[in-house]
């Protein structure tokens, strides 16, 4: 006997696109394998929690009979690249989504250990058959994120990731190139001076041509001159701050053979998903609903799981998830979206995106308790506690339809990007949180510790004359973290900002 061990399954999904064929598979596998939910990540992947040990094999051999992999979903590697949603909006988005695509297989290492252990093919590692021209035989000091964004929308937060490519369109609306990102990470530990959430740096315009070779030489130069001595100075954002922005920039170039040209991307207006029905260029239609931290599950008044389940059964496009832990019904045709309502209403698909406030509706959770072993604080299971406690204090302030970005996190590593929070809260033990304020919601500004390691009533009494001034004195359009700013309540150091 051993004890019954349980894991967790991520997949690869770039961009996070799949089939309604694919999606009735996952759906299967959910409830075959693991806790009978699907969850979407901040980093549009899905996860499997509750798979027994036993039963992995079985788990990933389903995953990958539905042409879905998890092969560096995990480890120090370029992990599941992300994509502003929905590649059937326009063209651009559709070049986006492929640029990103073939990054993300560019960059897969060429390991053939996976298919042997999980998919019982023919052992070939070890016997000189591998060749790993980018991660070499070590693989890179710490994982590794890349982000692909579409102005004006920044909805993969591509300033927090370790490589961010930002499109750049022409007048007839194609992308010519990117503006390239480098140095974004949300991870740090507490009390550890040493670790900090960084946004990255814009170091330039590249032209198309030249993606998958200045990927490369970013992947590169951190598994060159990445800390492989001290893990948690091992991220890309601090070899960056080690050895000095231009010294990386420069290397960069020298090894893709390019030179930066001077940044030209479109400015963001938001980081959020907008839900509702969206007509693409090409006559579909687009629905997005907000999920509760990404988690699909059967619960009682939201049967979420069936519902996806009889949609998928019907629908021709594609299901997308967004970075916000979101989901995108893409590519309906116009007379299909009434059979799509009726099973979005049918089964309480809309209940998120009726929220009453639109912090509730835009708020994001990461996993935490119980299924995150490093979690020191509830996340996913608090948020509606804590979304239902906000109301009656937004609703007084007349704060019910302002877009407040509220995200929480069980811990300071930062899966649901907390410091890019207009309200944060980082757990530090049961019931206890670092209560963040300041960022803005473009994705460009972190925000900063405002009170420490407090509790809910202290948390709501903190809030409540801060809404009760924003509701009272705030300029038209302005942010909830651009008014803290304005008003002196935080201060951010510019190092903390982009643009
Ligand atoms: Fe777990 Fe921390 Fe990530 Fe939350 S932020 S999922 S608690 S590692």
């Amino acid at each position: 006997l051993e004890p019954a061990y349980q894991f967790m399954i991520r997949t690869r999904t770039p961009g996070g696109v799949v089939s309604p064929e694919q999606w009735l598979t996952l759906d299967a596998i959910a409830t075959r394998f693991a806790n009978h939910s699907l969850r979407v990540t901040t980093r549009q992947a899905f996860q499997f929690h509750g798979v027994i040990k036993r039963e992995l094999k079985g788990t990933m051999q389903a995953i990958n009979a539905a042409l879905i992999d998890t092969l560096a979903a995990c480890g120090d590697v370029n992990r599941n690249v992300q994509v502003a949603a929905n590649p059937l909006l326009s063209s651009a988005h559709a070049t986006l989504y492929a640029d990103a695509a073939r990054t993300s297989e560019h960059l897969l290492p060429n390991t053939r250990a996976y298919y042997e252990i999980w998919l019982d093919e023919e052992r070939v590692a070890g016997s000189g058959g591998e060749d790993e021209p980018i991660y070499g035989d070590k693989y890179l000091p710490r994982k590794f994120k890349i982000g692909f964004a579409l102005p004006p929308v920044n909805d993969v937060d591509v300033y927090a990731n370790d490589l961010g490519f930002i499109g750049v369109a022409d007048d007839a609306g194609g992308i010519v190139g990117y503006d390239v990102t480098i140095g974004g990470g949300m991870g740090a530990t507490h009390g550890d001076a040493e670790t900090y959430p960084r946004l990255g740096n814009n170091v330039g315009f590249i032209p198309r041509e030249a993606l998958l070779a200045v990927a490369t030489a970013v992947v590169t130069t951190q598994r060159d001159l990445g800390n492989r001595n001290v893990r948690k100075r091992a991220r890309f954002k601090y070899t960056i701050d080690d050895h000095g922005l231009e010294v990386v920039k420069a290397e960069i170039e020298r090894r893709a053979g390019i030179a930066f040209a001077a940044p030209r991307s479109a400015p963001f207006e938001h980081n959020g998903d907008r839900y509702g029905w969206v007509e693409g260029e090409d006559g579909h239609w687009h629905l997005t609903l907000s999920l509760p931290s990404g988690r699909i599950a059967d619960r009682p008044g939201m049967p979420h799981l069936t519902g996806l389940r009889e949609i998928a059964r019907i629908h021709r496009g594609e299901f997308r998830m967004t970075g916000n832990q979101n989901l995108v019904i893409a590519g309906v045709p116009a007379g299909e979206r009434e059979r799509i309502d009726a099973l979005v209403r049918a089964h309480a698909l809309d209940a998120v995106n009726d929220a009453p406030t639109a912090l509730a509706r835009a708020a994001m959770a990461c996993v935490a308790l119980p299924t995150c072993g490093l979690a020191m604080a509830e996340a996913e299971r608090y948020l509606p506690e804590f979304t239902a406690a906000l109301q009656p204090m937004l609703e007084i302030h007349g704060l019910a339809e302002a877009p407040i970005l509220l995200r929480i996190s069980g811990c300071p590593n930062g899966c649901s990007r907390p410091y890019l929070g207009e309200i944060a809260l980082v757990g530090k033990a049961p019931g206890r949180y670092n209560l963040m304020l300041g960022a803005d919601h473009r994705g460009q500004r972190l925000n900063t510790l405002y009170r420490e390691n407090i509790t809910q009533a202290q948390i709501l009494a903190e809030l409540e004359p801060l809404f009760a001034r924003y509701g009272a004195a705030r300029l038209d359009d302005e942010g909830f973290g651009d008014f803290l700013l304005r008003t002196g309540v935080v201060e951010i150091p510019a190092r903390d900002r982009r643009q």
